[in-house]
C-alpha cells in the first residue's frame, strides 16, 4: 500500500507520518518513509539525524544510478522504518515532481520500491503545482494533516482538488484528514459538511509531541521511558488500523477558492 501525506508546511505532515510509519510496523509491516519535502527532515525523529538525500547522493555521483548502493540512500530508523530523503531541487530552479520520479526510478534500480508493504510519502503541499502532486502518481491513498485553520484548510482544498484530479487516471482515494495541532474542530466541521471527507484523527497541541521533534525522537521511543504518553501513541495506532482496514475513503469534490472564503468567514 502507498500512502501520501500532504498539509502545509509546518503543520505536523512529518511528525504525524513518523509515528504512523512505526505504528504500520508495529502492526507486522515493512515500512518505508519517502521525505519528499525540500526541508528534507522528514524522518529525522526516526533516525536522529539528517541523512543524505537521494538527490546529494546522486549528485555526488555524477547520476550514475549504477554506482549508488541501497546503504547509500536507505537508513533504518527506529521501530525498523526504512527512511529516505529525497532532498529538493537547488532553491529556486528545477522541479519537486523531478526530485520525487527520480527518488522512484532509483529505488525500482535497487529493487527496493516493490519490497515494502507500505511506502509512506510525507509531501509538502502548500502549492499543489504539478511537481508537488507527483507523489499521488504512485499512491493508493492520499491523507491531509490539517489544524482548525484557514489557511491548512485553504491548502487542504487545494490537495483534495489534485485528488481528484489524479483519481481520473488511477485509483487514488482521499483517506481522510487528521487534524493536528488543535482541540477545536468547529472549521474543519464546517469545511468537511461542504465537502464530504472522513476525520482518521483530531491530535490536540501538546508539548510532548514539540518536544520529540527537539529531542529528535518519536512519540513512541519517547514512550518507552515515559509510559504517560503511550495514549498519544494510540491515536497513531488507531490512523495505522484504520488505513491497514483499507477504507473506501473518498474521491473529494473540492469547493471553489470563493465558496471556501465565505463558508470559514464570519461575516
Ligand atoms: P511539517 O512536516 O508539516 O512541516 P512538522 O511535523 O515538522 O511539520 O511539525 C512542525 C513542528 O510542530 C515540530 O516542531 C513538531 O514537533 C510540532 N508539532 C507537530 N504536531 C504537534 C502537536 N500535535 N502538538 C505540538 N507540537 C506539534
Ligand atoms: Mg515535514
Amino acid at each position: 500500500m502507498k500512502l501520501a501525506v500532504y498539509g502545509k508546511g509546518g503543520i505536523g505532515k512529518s511528525t504525524a507520518s513518523c509515528n504512523i510509519s512505526i505504528a504500520l510496523a508495529k502492526r507486522g509491516k515493512k515500512v518505508l518513509q519517502i521525505g519528499c519535502d525540500p526541508k528534507h527532515d522528514s524522518t529525522f525523529t526516526l533516525t536522529g539525524f539528517l541523512i543524505p538525500t537521494i538527490i546529494d547522493t546522486l549528485q555526488s555521483k555524477d547520476y550514475h544510478y549504477e554506482d549508488v548502493w541501497p546503504e547509500d540512500v536507505i537508513y533504518q530508523g527506529y521501530g525498523n522504518v526504512d527512511c529516505v530523503e529525497a532532498g529538493g531541487p537547488p532553491a529556486g530552479a528545477g522541479c519537486g515532481g523531478y526530485v520525487v520520479g527520480e527518488t522512484v526510478k532509483l529505488l525500482k534500480e535497487l529493487n527496493a520500491f516493490f519490497e515494502y508493504d507500505i511506502i509512506l510519502f510525507d509531501v509538502l503541499g502548500d502549492v499543489v503545482c504539478g511537481g508537488f502532486a507527483a507523489p499521488l502518481n504512485y499512491s493508493d491513498y492520499c491523507i491531509i494533516v490539517t489544524d482548525n485553520g484557514f489557511d491548512a484548510l485553504f491548502a487542504s482544498n487545494r490537495i483534495a482538488t489534485s485528488v481528484r484530479e489524479k483519481s481520473r487516471v488511477h485509483p487514488l482515494r482521499l483517506a481522510g484528514l487528521i487534524g493536528n495541532r488543535t482541540s477545536k474542530r468547529d472549521l474543519i466541521d464546517k469545511y468537511i459538511e461542504a465537502c464530504p471527507m472522513p476525520v482518521l484523527e483530531v491530535i490536540p497541541l501538546i508539548e510532548d509531541i514539540r518536544i520529540s521533534r527537539v529531542k529528535g525522537k518519536t512519540l513512541f521511543e519517547m514512550a518507552e521511558t515515559d509510559p504517560s504518553i503511550s495514549y498519544i501513541c494510540d491515536a497513531y495506532l488507531s490512523i495505522a488500523d484504520a488505513l491497514l482496514s483499507e477504507p473506501e475513503g473518498v474521491v473529494p469534490r473540492e469547493l471553489g477558492d470563493r465558496e471556501l472564503f465565505s463558508l470559514l468567514s464570519d461575516f
